[in-house]
């Protein structure tokens, strides 16, 4: 006895198990429909109507939403379906403001490729006229939000809620005046919007976009004046490669650093450096919390809309978060004071550029904390989508290049460093220090697969060390990181140390980049690029990394030493809920 379940697509006996939905099933059997709502992660939304498909016995059905059952017939392609699609198209573009030239999103707008596939040549409806027309909203440091682009497919407004727990942006209005905008119609920039790009991650047209500064880049670059350096988070690595044709999780970083040579920086770095950093500092703090009892859990700083909601929403715990900065923070400082003694260059020609899977590096970057004698440390965060436009204009032929290494003496990394691009990374990095620098003995298994994933967005592990029970907490979303905050509030949360990252799965699936919202599997792929580079690395603990020791002894002295806080430290503070005015 069989309980095998089937069903016919297009005359084709197809089995299914525990689909959600008819899309999944036509999806797995390597099928497909158009659809703009629909994303994996997100709750069904069924409002595109571009998934229909006919269901014998049934009618006309969306697929995103009606459940697989044994025995049903669907058509996928009926005169029916095509017709209902083409309408659709034509009532979007319609309503659409059609400047595609000039769109960020042009070549990779879902609503564009539709309109080419369903040969989209004449709209039957009028356009939306001109008093329609709504302001771009740039407010933001992070975002560019276009109403006359949005189609209101909503899952920008799901993504917020349901990946942030945040409700800033929703639907306004009823009928034709429907739009989506952020909470009481504000600016995106005057609201609580904590700048991680989800929203712009899921937009499948150019309604939502990263702000763009590769011009200001380039403009720095072509100044023969200036000397450009460059900063590489962990999980641009393992995604970049996707925008020329490589699979996901392969890791480019040579590519990578040729590229950004051929494109004209004049000194390449490695944010992974400054991970290593970030763990000589987090864990002493960790392991001082641990010895004096105060301000535990300890919680992770080195995602930025974490903090920022941790300001605005519960600015009362503000205490549990470590003053580490950022890798990003912490590696500008350090090229800001050594790169023009190291390479003789004066500090006002020094510009320093990070590249970043993340939107909200551009907010940071800007915050008040992150400057120093009138001047931010990182001049320009410019996001792994944007570094592979670059990569275009300039004519570059990504895969043609020979893989190049990066400058010294702050290219050198650990395994432990490349871990921190997916959520757990920065927590099993940290323990696998602490654990030594705590009991002065090796840690053999290093290892500590409990903490990886990237589907489980909240994972609680128990280790000892020295004897003592330590739990850790890792969570990604800050819907989990909000369950975490109540448990806390409510005495019930039994760990020490709470690492957070608001993007599902951590930084390979940041909002700056390469889309994947149609694919899930994409953020695991990026993730085992990551924990393949690690097993790999000769050296696999931050403080084993010689490049780190040998900056101690030259200048940071010990972790936690005056000079380290004094550069690689900050304080964060209340920001007001509510009435919160971004950078
Ligand atoms: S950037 Fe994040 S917090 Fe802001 S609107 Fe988008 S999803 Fe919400
Ligand atoms: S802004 Fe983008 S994601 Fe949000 S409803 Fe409009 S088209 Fe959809
Ligand atoms: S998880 Fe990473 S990519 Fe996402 S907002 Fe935080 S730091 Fe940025």
């Amino acid at each position: 006895m069989t309980d095998k379940k089937t069903l016919f697509i297009d005359g084709k006996e197809v089995e299914f198990t525990d689909e959600p939905n008819l899309l999944e099933v036509i999806r797995k059997a390597g099928m497909n429909v158009p659809t703009f709502c629909y994303r994996p992660d997100l709750t069904s939304f069924g409002a595109c109507r571009m998934c229909v498909v006919e269901v014998e016995g049934r009618g006309i059905q969306s697929s995103c939403t009606m459940p697989p059952e044994n025995g049903l017939k669907i058509h996928l392609n009926t005169e029916k379906t095509r017709r209902i699609r083409r309408t659709v198209l034509e009532l979007l573009l319609a309503n659409h403001d059609k400047k595609c030239l000039t769109c960020d999103k042009n070549g990779s707008c879902e609503l564009q490729q539709y309109a080419e596939e369903y040969g989209i040549t004449n709209i039957r409806f009028p356009d939306k006229s001109l008093e329609d027309y709504l302001p771009v909203d740039d407010s933001s440091p992070s975002i560019v939000r276009d109403p006359n682009k949005c189609i209101l497919c909503g899952a920008c407004v799901r993504a917020c809620s349901e990946f942030q727990g945040h409700a800033v942006l929703g639907f306004a209005n009823r009928g034709s005046k429907t739009v989506v905008q952020p909470m009481n119609g504000r600016p995106l920039g005057q609201v609580d919007c904590v700048n991680c790009g989800q929203c712009v991650a899921v937009c499948p047209t150019g309604a939502l976009t990263i702000k763009d500064d590769t011009e200001k880049v380039w403009a720095e670059i072509t100044n023969p004046q200036k000397t450009v350096v460059v900063q590489m988070a962990p999980a641009t690595r393992v995604a970049l490669g996707e925008m020329f044709g490589l699979k996901p999780g392969e890791n480019s970083i040579g590519l990578m650093n040729a590229a950004l040579r051929k494109i004209g920086f004049n000194l390449i770095f490695d944010t992974n450096f400054s991970a290593d950093l970030t763990i000589m500092e987090e864990a002493t703090e960790f392991l001082e919390r641990l010895k004096s009892g105060k301000d535990l859990p300890l919680f992770t700083s080195c995602c930025p809309a974490w903090i920022k909601y941790l300001e605005t929403q519960h600015p009362e715990m503000l205490k549990h978060l470590s003053s580490c900065k950022s890798p990003m923070s912490m590696m500008s400082p350090v090229l800001v004071d050594l790169v023009p003694k190291y390479f003789n260059i004066a500090r006002e020609n020094l510009v320093v550029v990070a590249v970043m899977p993340c939107t909200a590096k551009k907010y940071e970057c800007k915050r008040p904390e992150m400057y120093r004698n009138g001047r931010p440390d990182t001049d320009y965060v410019i996001t792994t989508k944007e570094l592979g436009k670059m990569i275009r204009s300039a004519g570059i032929d990504f895969n043609a290049l020979e893989p190049e290494d990066h400058d010294s003496p702050f290219g050198e990394y650990s395994g432990a460093g490349t871990i921190f691009g997916a959520s757990g990374g920065v927590a099993e990095a940290a323990v696998r220090t602490a654990y030594e620098f705590a009991t002065g003995e090796p840690l053999n298994e290093v290892d500590i697969k409990q903490m990886r994933g990237t589907s489980n967005r909240s994972k609680t592990v128990s280790l000892v060390i020295k004897g003592t029970k330590v739990i850790v907490r890792v969570v990604s979303t800050l819907k989990e990181a909000e369950k975490a905050l109540q448990e806390i509030k409510s005495g019930k949360a039994d760990f020490q140390m709470l690492e957070v990252m608001a993007c599902p799965g951590g930084c390979i699936n940041g909002g700056g980049q390469p889309t994947s919202c149609n694919d899930s599997s994409i953020k695991e792929e990026r993730a085992e690029g990551l924990y393949k580079e690690d097993s790999e690395l000769p050296v696999r603990k931050s403080h084993m990394n010689p490049s780190i020791q040998k900056l101690y002894q030259e200048y940071l002295e010990h972790p936690g030493s005056h000079k380290a806080h004094e550069i690689l430290h900050t304080v964060y503070t209340d920001k007001f809920a509510g009435s919160y005015k971004d950078i």
